[in-house]
């Protein structure tokens, strides 16, 4: 007996239709909704930190997590000179299979899921853990993260104050141009610090190879928030060590973010929290007003796995995506060498209408 795989692929294009058809607040809340659902079931998750393979340019990794049902990957760069050579700093693409079998269901462009995952969790981490009367955030680097993570911020926590720094101002112009009919209020700034005085959440989300040092002590308010999602690697942070010392420090899981996270600057006793149990009610989240939280977050593979199975659902009510011939069909399994035949094709075609043949014989005897 033959069975087909049914995958499916979902290009960049469908993806930012999914966005639009179903508008950027339903997408966030849906999303957030799932990311809260899998974080609370963290045990069920077969987890581990993603291979990373480094060069002096960048980085280039792959994100494993499965459940009893499901496994997925996500394949993602990060390179920070890509931009001045017209390509974005990350990519990304990803799979998701049966555990059953094993067989593809989905694969899928993560590139804009990314940004949107990122800007969900983010979003879900500040809704534990920033005082619930935040009004403002200063967003540091305005580059493909940033209109998301606004967003996520204006739609999840009613933030309608952004203070906007980046190196490159035509950075910061193009992220006011794309929000300009968003009706919140926009302040351009001069420095990471005119940008943070006053901030209620500070998000950095700037992309630098070398350690860089976009936030220190000096510049962090009693009560903020912080969240820190540029430095995601060994070699590339964005907080001085004095920030991280005088904070609450919340991550997604912490044998990765040890290794790649704010912390990696900081001694291997330094005490963090992981979200999934704050949302479960098995750890606090802030616990002052005048307390400072920062979420150190580096990216975790079932924030994608999350996505992915998001991505799956919403595609399928609205009817997008395209049928992906990427595992071999053979009327029987065993014979592979068959497919090189003269004409894979027209074998593939007989093999077909053979098992439909015996399917109706076999009905028709039954
Ligand atoms: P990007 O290259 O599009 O934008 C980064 C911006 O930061 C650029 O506009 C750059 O000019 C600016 N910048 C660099 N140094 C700066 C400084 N010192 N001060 C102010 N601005 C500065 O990259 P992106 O896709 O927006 O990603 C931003 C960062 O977030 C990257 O480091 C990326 O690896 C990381 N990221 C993390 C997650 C996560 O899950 N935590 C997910 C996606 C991306």
């Amino acid at each position: 007996m033959s069975v087909s795989v049914d995958s499916r692929f979902l290009s960049p294009a469908d993806v930012a239709n999914i966005l639009r058809a179903l508008g950027m607040d339903t997408c966030l809340r849906r999303l957030t909704a799932a990311l809260e659902r899998d974080f609370l079931r963290w045990g069920e998750f077969d987890k581990s930190a993603r291979t990373a393979s480094h060069s002096p340019v960048g980085v280039i990794e792959l994100m494993p997590v499965a459940d009893a049902e499901h496994y997925a990957f996500k394949y993602v760069n990060g390179h920070p000179q890509n931009p001045a050579q017209g390509l974005p700093t990350v990519m990304a693409f990803g799979v998701l299979s049966r555990v059953a079998t094993g067989a593809p269901e989905l694969v899928s462009e993560l590139t804009l899921t990314t940004a949107l995952r990122t800007a969900a969790v983010s979003a879900l981490a500040a809704r534990a853990l920033a005082r619930p009367d935040s009004r403002s955030m200063a967003v540091i680097g305005n580059g493909a993260q940033a209109e998301f993570q606004i967003l996520a911020f204006a739609h999840l926590l009613g933030i309608r104050e952004f203070r906007l720094y980046d190196v490159d101002r035509a950075a910061t112009g193009k992220t006011l141009s794309n929000l300009a009919d968003s009706g919140f209020e926009f302040v351009a700034c001069r420095s990471a610090r005119e940008a943070v005085t006053g901030a209620d959440i500070v998000t950095t989300a700037t992309a630098d190879k070398t350690n860089a040092t976009i936030l220190t002590g000096d510049m962090i308010e009693p009560g903020m928030h912080i969240n820190a999602i540029g430095g995601d690697c060994p070699g590339k942070t964005e907080l001085a060590a004095d920030v991280l010392a005088r904070a609450s420090v919340f991550v997604e899981y912490e044998p990765q973010t040890r290794i790649e996270g704010e912390l990696q600057q900081m001694p291997a006793d330094f005490r963090v929290t992981e979200l999934w149990r704050v949302l479960a009610g098995e750890a606090e989240g802030r616990r002052r007003a005048d307390e400072v939280t920062v979420f150190d977050s580096v990216g975790f593979a079932l924030e994608d796995f999350s996505a992915l199975r998001f991505l799956r659902d919403a595609a399928a009510e609205l009817g997008l995506g395209q049928p992906l011939a990427l595992v071999p069909d053979m009327l029987d399994p065993k014979d592979l060498f068959g497919l090189i035949g003269a004409d894979a094709s027209a074998a593939a075609a007989t093999a077909a209408a053979v098992s439909r043949d015996l399917q109706g014989r076999l009905a028709r005897v039954s």
